[in-house]
C-alpha cells in the first residue's frame, strides 16, 4: 500500500496525495510525506519537504499532472526534513506560506519565513476539505497537527509517525509538552491519521494509547536506571534504558533520555544536580 516510489503521488482520499521526498535514513524512514490538498481553484501543499530540487520537480509535475497551480503552503514544523522546500516552492505559489511561528533553536529550518502564522483552533477553508489546527508541542515547540474535518484525518507531521517513536530533542522538544499533546488528540474525533513519516495510520487511538504507553514505561526505566546507579550524566544512563534498541540509535536516543530526565524532574521524581548529574528524589 506504501509507495515506496518517490515522485509517484498517491491518492490517499478524496482530494489528497501522498507524494514521498527522496530522503529515507534513520531519523526520516522511507521519507518525508508531502501531502498535496485540492484548494479552492488549484493545490495546497503540506510540508513540501527538505531543500531538495529533485523533490521540487516532483511536487510541480504532480500538479501539473492534476492540472492544478499552488495555491499555499502549509507546514507542521520547521525541522530540516519538512519545511526547507517553502522556500524553492514559493515562487510557484500563487498564495501564501502558512505555519508555525519561527523557532529560534539551531536544529530549526532557518530560511522559514511564514507569511501567515496559525494558531491552535484556526480554520484553513480549502473548499471541499476543512482543517483546523491543533497546537501539539512535545516533538519540537512549534508543531502543529492538521484536522480535515469532513473525513477526521490528521495530518499529524512528527508527532505520530508510522514505523518509530520520534525524538524529543530538548529545549525546544518537551516529554511533558509530548504526553500532553497526545492526550489532547484523544478528544478529538479522528478516522485515520497521515503522518510526516511512513504509512497512513488506520487506528489512531490505539496509537496514540500505545505511543503515550510506551512513553510512560520508558520513563519508569529511566526512573529505576537513577536508581540503579544514582548520580549519573545521562549519557551514562543511554545503554542502560535503551538496552532494547539497536546501539547505533543510541546517539539520537540520548536526546529523548534529557527529555525524560527533564520531565521526572519537572515530576519531582528525580533531582538535578549542577553538574548536570541526575538522582532520584
Ligand atoms: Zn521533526
Amino acid at each position: 500500500m506504501f509507495a515506496l516510489t518517490p515522485g509517484q503521488p498517491v491518492e490517499i482520499g478524496s482530494g489528497i496525495w501522498r507524494l514521498l521526498a527522496l530522503n529515507p535514513g534513520m531519523m526520516s524512514g522511507p521519507g518525508t510525506n508531502t501531502y498535496l490538498m485540492a484548494d479552492h481553484d488549484g493545490l495546497a501543499v503540506l510540508d513540501p519537504g527538505p531543500a531538495d530540487s529533485r523533490h521540487v520537480d516532483n511536487i510541480l509535475r504532480a500538479a501539473q499532472s492534476l492540472n492544478m497551480p499552488l495555491t499555499r503552503l502549509l507546514v507542521t514544523h520547521t525541522h530540516r526534513d519538512h519545511s526547507p522546500a517553502v522556500a524553492l516552492l514559493r515562487s510557484h505559489c500563487r498564495g501564501p506560506v502558512i505555519g508555525p511561528p519561527i523557532l529560534d533553536d539551531p536544529l530549526q529550518d532557518d530560511s522559514w519565513a511564514p507569511d501567515v502564522v496559525l494558531a491552535d483552533g484556526e480554520q484553513i477553508d480549502l473548499g471541499k476539505l476543512r482543517l483546523r489546527v491543533i497546537a501539539t508541542p512535545g516533538h519540537v515547540s512549534n508543531h502543529l497537527c492538521y484536522l480535515e474535518e469532513n473525513s477526521g484525518l490528521l495530518f499529524s507531521g512528527d508527532h505520530l509517525i508510522n514505523g518509530s517513536t520520534v525524538v524529543i530533542a530538548p529545549p525546544a522538544g518537551s516529554m511533558s509538552d509530548y504526553l500532553r499533546s497526545l492526550r489532547r488528540l484523544l478528544d478529538e474525533t479522528i478516522s485515520h491519521i497521515a503522518p510526516g513519516h511512513g504509512d497512513l495510520i488506520l487506528d489512531p487511538v490505539l496509537t496514540i494509547e500505545a505511543t503515550i504507553g510506551h512513553r510512560l514505561a520508558r520513563e519508569e526505566k529511566v526512573f529505576q536506571a537513577l536508581n540503579d546507579q544514582p548520580d549519573s550524566l545521562p549519557a551514562d544512563l543511554v545503554a542502560l534504558v535503551y538496552n532494547d534498541v539497536p546501539t547505533f540509535l543510541h546517539g539520537v536516543a540520548a536526546f529523548s533520555l534529557d527529555a525524560h530526565l527533564i520531565r521526572l524532574a519537572e515530576l519531582q521524581r528525580a533531582v538535578r544536580t549542577e553538574d548536570g548529574r541526575y538522582r532520584p528524589a
